[in-house]
């Protein structure tokens, strides 16, 4: 196994950063020692105190970089990436440390062309440096449980690939190199942006169902062994009641926020103008979730909120009260069964 730095650099503590980077400070070894800044000092502090001694606040990104051998950021969109790496005076590049050979990891989700920018502008100024798109899956249960999804801007033979599978590796499981520089942030909006139709899909069918006289029970079991499954139907359902750990379940509270949807859907729209593919769902969908970004009442809700938006039923159970005959996770266990033995 790779030997892990024993300077690590985290700026940006957000939902996302903090329970990420809490994971590295649980898991490396004691001598490792943490340098962090975001531009709210309250999440820095509650980090400094978990740190007992082994995390380390800074006034700048410049600063954070100064002191460590390698650097992640985690933060909301494409102008604070640039705040934190190409500002003249405070960001990451204005560090003359990098001059040793420091890697950069950025995982935000982010517009493919400033990242190239950051790494282009670090090219030419620190050409020892190496700086990688990074972005995550998996939302803020998967960094908190150490579960996330990685997907790397770079090809499967980079040299540093060993160091970030033993770094990475203690924040989630699964790291996929995904061909080279901003491939990373390619595959992230793909994902999102697919994942962002099929929730208005079964947003849509599902409330179909409902006003026609269907239990959505029955409906989301059918879905489940049938062609319309998905993670969103079976995990993340968008209407209220289907799936008890979802969002839907407990007033869109938790999750995806919309508008940080709403920003990838943008950002999908973009770059597939930039490489001349044409969405024809991508305008449709950006509107809704955009219209709900832009309301105060749904602006901090989960991203599947967008079922409420669209006016989907809430208040089936009054029509249909009861259990169902069959229960999804009986219908998982059938069905696991079947695809054993071969059916
Ligand atoms: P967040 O707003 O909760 O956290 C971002 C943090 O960055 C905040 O603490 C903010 O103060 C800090 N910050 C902003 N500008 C800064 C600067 N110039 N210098 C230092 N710190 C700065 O956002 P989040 O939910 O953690 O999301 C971060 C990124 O991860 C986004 O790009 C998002 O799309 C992506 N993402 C989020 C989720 C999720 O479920 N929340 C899942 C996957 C990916």
């Amino acid at each position: 196994m790779a030997d892990l730095p024993k300077n690590i650099g985290w700026i940006g503590l957000g939902a996302m950063g903090y329970p990420m980077a809490t994971n590295l400070l649980k898991k490396m070894s004691p001598e490792t020692h943490f340098h962090v800044y975001d531009v709210v000092q309250a999440s820095v502090d509650t980090f400094v105190k978990d740190g007992a001694g082994r995390v380390h606040v800074c006034t700048s990104s410049k600063e954070v970089t100064d002191k460590s051998d390698l650097i992640l950021s985690m933060v909301p969109e494409g102008s604070h990436v640039r705040a934190v790496y190409l500002d003249p005076r405070t960001g990451v590049l204005a560090s003359p440390s990098l001059s040793n050979p420091k890697i950069l990891i950025d995982c935000s989700t982010i517009d493919p062309a400033t990242s190239l920018a950051v790494r282009s502008a670090l090219g030419t100024q620190h050409p020892r440096a190496t700086f990688l798109d990074t972005p995550v899956s998996g939302g803020v249960l998967g960094a908190q449980k150490a579960t996330l999804t990685f997907m790397l801007g770079c090809s499967e033979t980079d040299p540093h690939l060993p160091l970030l599978q033993a770094l990475l590796g203690l924040m989630g499981g699964n790291l996929f190199p995904c061909g080279g520089p901003s491939l990373g942030l390619t595959a992230k909006l793909c994902n999102n942006y697919c994942s962002s139709l099929i929730t208005l899909a079964t947003c849509e069918a599902m409330n179909l169902g409902i006003a026609s006289g269907m239990d959505p029970r029955v409906l989301a079991n059918i879905f489940h062994t049938s062609t319309a499954q998905s993670a969103i139907a079976d995990d993340w359902n968008p209407v209220p009641g289907l799936c008890p750990e979802a969002p839907a379940s407990r007033g869109y509270v938790g999750g995806f926020r919309v508008g940080l949807m709403a920003k990838d859907v943008g950002l999908a729209v973009e770059s597939a103008e930039a490489v001349g593919v044409e969405l024809v769902l991508g305008r449709v969908g950006l509107g809704v979730y955009r219209k709900a970004a832009g309301d105060e009442r749904y602006r901090e809700l989960d991203s599947r909120v967008v079922y409420r938006v669209l006016g989907g039923r809430e208040d089936w159970r009054g029509d249909f009260p009861g259990e169902v005959g069959m229960r999804r996770d009986e219908t998982r266990r059938l069905l696991k069964r079947a695809r054993e033995e071969g059916l």
